[in-house]
């Protein structure tokens, strides 16, 4: 069937009165920045440079990416990647940029704090803020506000208002390849999140643009070091603990252990899913111990809601099924939290509690 034909069975997700701001501002802008969240992942990535690409493509030549610091190596291979800037090496020029654009693009984060050291340059910022994001409960910052949670990534939404703006010619297979690998991560490759039949949809598209989704997957999962694949044998050998009445299991690092195995950003990516193999695991946490302050990753299968319990003890949020918080303090006194916590708020107890924000 023809593509555009394909494109137009799309539900329409986007509010129309959304699409058309959208367009405006695009079209009347000149300088634009994309920002998107600390720490940042596929999907910021890829739905911030498919958006950078397809701007190109308009002709807008003044089009920046800055995310508040550095990201992984397996996902520098992404067109432009080189040419996003990081705001912890150069941050009077990241500043500078937000102060100066007229648009500014925050994808894939629903509130200031997401952005850390860059959040005061952008909620001050004169530009027309756009929020485009699959995060619950967005905060008030933004003139135009898209925030569909129900839309697995925001590198889907970006791929839906370039159509509904009747763009879908002007996405290159550049801004294809970085779109695909945003809505791969964000479903685990498809493998939670992933029942909207129009994702299989867009897949097709994207394929056609000319994209080699296979050789995508092996850029993102299959580049690692031969000490983290080591670091996840220690993790899975001596650090998991299994709490089967609660059907809960965790993982610790410590700063020491994550050296051992010479520790690079992205090396831990995915090791909180591993426990989610064992059967009848529905929760499953990951602490580790990092600069100056300790990270916690959460995720879950099924209805039990993480991102309340990241939420309700551990300062965080995020997606019903994974989740990120937030601790202060000793690993130990972040697992003796965890644990407290875990008596009284898991898969076997939550109903109650599950309203509660
Ligand atoms: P990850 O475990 O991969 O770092 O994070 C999973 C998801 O949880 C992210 O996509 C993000 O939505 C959310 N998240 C992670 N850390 C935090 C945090 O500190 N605060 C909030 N509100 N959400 C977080
Ligand atoms: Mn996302």
């Amino acid at each position: 069937m023809d593509a555009i034909i394909l494109i137009g069975m799309l539900t329409k997700i986007i509010k129309e009165e959304e699409i058309q701001k959208a367009w405006k501002y695009i079209d009347k802008g000149d300088k634009f920045v994309i920002v998107t969240h600390v720490t940042p992942d596929g999907d910021a990535i890829g739905s911030s440079l498919g958006l950078f690409h397809f701007l190109n493509e308009l002709e807008k030549d003044n089009v920046s990416v800055v995310v508040p610091n550095d990201f992984p190596t397996f996902y520098k291979w992404m067109p432009c990647a080189k040419d996003i800037v990081i705001h912890e090496k150069y941050p009077e020029f990241a500043e500078q940029l937000i102060r100066d654009a007229d648009v500014i693009f925050c994808l894939d984060f629903n509130e200031p704090k997401r952005i850390e050291k860059l959040a005061s340059t952008v909620v001050a910022a004169d530009g027309r803020k756009i929020m485009i994001d699959h995060h619950l409960n967005p905060s008030d910052f933004c003139r135009l506000v898209m925030s569909y949670p129900e839309i697995s990534s925001t590198s889907e939404l970006v791929f839906r208002l370039i159509c509904r703006m009747g763009m879908f010619e002007q996405i290159t297979k550049e801004a294809a390849e970085c779109i695909y690998t945003g809505m791969m991560t964000d479903t685990g490759a498809f493998t939670y999140n992933s029942n909207h039949p129009e994702i299989y949809t867009i897949i097709t598209e994207l394929v056609k643009k000319g994209i080699d989704k296979d050789l995508i997957y092996r850029r993102v999962n299959q580049v690692y070091s031969e000490p983290r694949l080591r670091l996840m044998g220690f993790v899975l050998y001596e650090k998991m603990k299994t709490y089967p009445g609660q059907h809960a299991a965790l993982i610790t690092l410590s700063k020491e252990e994550l050296k051992r195995f010479q520790y690079v950003t992205g090396d831990t990516e995915g090791f909180v899913n591993l426990p989610l193999s064992i059967e009848g695991t529905r929760f499953s946490v990951f602490i580790r111990e990092d600069k100056d302050y300790i990270k916690i990753s959460f995720r879950s299968v099924g209805d039990f809601p993480c991102n309340k319990f990241a939420a309700k003890y551990f300062n965080g949020g995020g997606h019903k099924n994974a989740s990120g918080g937030e601790f202060y303090g000793s690993l130990e006194d972040a697992v003796k939290t965890f644990e407290q916590s875990l008596n009284e708020f898991n898969p076997n107890n939550f109903e109650e509690l599950k309203n509660c924000d």
